[in-house]
């Protein structure tokens, strides 16, 4: 059968490109391999416009933030949910230093107006220890991943266009500037395997720096309400009817997707810093987050077989960075569109 595409992959990654070159009228096809050591059936969703001890505004938050709005609101549209919801976030200062800094930044102009405003210590004293006082940044948001995820494969499903099994890459067949795979000949494959891409033969030269991260799965029989995200260098989040999920650490040296007591301790000690009330792990998982060395995304079409591109990196903010970079990459392999510098995987070369 002769198609446009096979993409390779359907995490977030694979599932939003795969949607939108479908939506712009492509024949694709979708080969996963059950999900196995998938980041986004692991990942919490949580879109977080400040990060890290600089209180920084993401890289591009606007452009990426208006984007996944979007995207997200369509897809629910169309599938008769919704995958994304706006969700405050509740960031607790650490130390005096750092409410200083928030101080200095929200004084400063552009993305800094996302740092919100602050709050003083007492927020809610029967659920959190809060000495230092928080602040809620503008335009946090959460995304269902495993619910987007699950409804995308139906939506493969029903077109035919999904594979359920693992690509092996001695059965791809370069001819002709076409890639062939089993009864399929297709202009372009697209590799959006998440982490396992320092695997792939033709992309194993991309500067991959994978991390490992981990998440407790948590209830809570007695406690108020939770509405908002809770974080303090690690994160709760409330799923309704005391369950929260709560994480992550971040580990670059050992990359399997197996829970280890060390990244439960450090998740535990780190809620234990702030969270006044006592709950249940009824659950702990681990999944390897898809990062590059400079933890930007990666587009693009391979320098020698035209055949084979990549879309990857989405890092720790796949729920920020796929829609926007999904689309882009769709732009340009269905109408000649162009692909940033900044993301383009030729910055590597
Ligand atoms: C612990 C943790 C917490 C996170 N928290 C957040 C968060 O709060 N917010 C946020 O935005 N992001 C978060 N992330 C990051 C987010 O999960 C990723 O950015 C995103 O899911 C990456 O999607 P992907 O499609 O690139 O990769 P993946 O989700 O890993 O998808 C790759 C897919 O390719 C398939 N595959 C691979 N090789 C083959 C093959 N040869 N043949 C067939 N199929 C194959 C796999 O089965 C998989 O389904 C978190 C990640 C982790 C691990």
């Amino acid at each position: 059968m002769t198609i446009d595409f096979i993409i390779v992959g359907q995490g977030l990654a694979g599932s939003l490109l795969a949607w939108n070159l479908i939506e712009a009228g492509c024949k694709v096809l979708v080969v996963d391999n059950n999900h196995t050591g998938s980041a986004t059936m692991v990942g919490a969703g949580i879109v977080n416009p400040i990060t890290g001890p600089r209180l920084t505004p993401c890289w591009r938050l606007e452009q990426l933030l208006a984007e996944s709005r979007r995207v997200y609101r369509i897809l629910g549209a169309q599938m008769g949910t919704t995958f994304y919801r706006e969700k405050e976030l509740v960031r607790f200062f650490t130390n005096d230093a750092e409410r200083t800094l928030w101080m200095q930044k929200r004084s400063g102009s552009g993305t800094n107006r996302y740092l919100g405003s602050m709050r003083a210590p007492g927020w809610k004293p029967d659920i959190v220890a809060d000495p230092f006082g928080s602040f809620s940044p503008g335009g946090s948001g959460h995304l269902d991943m495993g619910s987007l995820i699950a409804n995308l494969r139906k939506y493969f499903e029903n077109r035919g266009c999904l594979i359920n099994e693992k690509l092996n890459y001695t059965e791809v067949i370069l001819e002709n500037s076409m890639v062939k795979w089993k009864d399929y000949q297709a202009a372009k494959m697209i590799f959006c395997e998440g982490y396992a891409a320092k695997d792939n033969p033709w992309f194993q030269w991309l500067p991959y720096k994978p991390a490992k991260g981990e998440i407790l799965d948590l209830e809570a029989s007695s406690t108020p309400p939770i509405h908002q995200i809770l974080n303090r260098g690690k994160w709760l989040l409330p799923l309704g009817q005391g369950r929260f999920r709560a994480g992550s650490n971040y580990c670059w040296d050992t990359i399997d997707d197996n829970p280890t007591g060390t990244a439960k301790e450090e998740i535990l000690s780190g809620l234990k810093s702030f969270l006044k009330f006592p709950f249940e792990i009824s659950g702990h998982t681990a999944g390897i987050r898809p990062v590059v060395r400079d933890y930007k995304p990666v587009l693009g079409i391979h320098q020698e077989f035209s055949q084979l591109g990549i879309f990857n990196g989405l890092g720790s903010k796949g729920a920020l960075m796929g829609p926007f970079f999904a689309a882009q990459m769709a732009d340009y392999l269905a109408k000649n569109g162009d692909i940033d510098k900044e993301v383009n995987l030729l910055r590597f070369i």
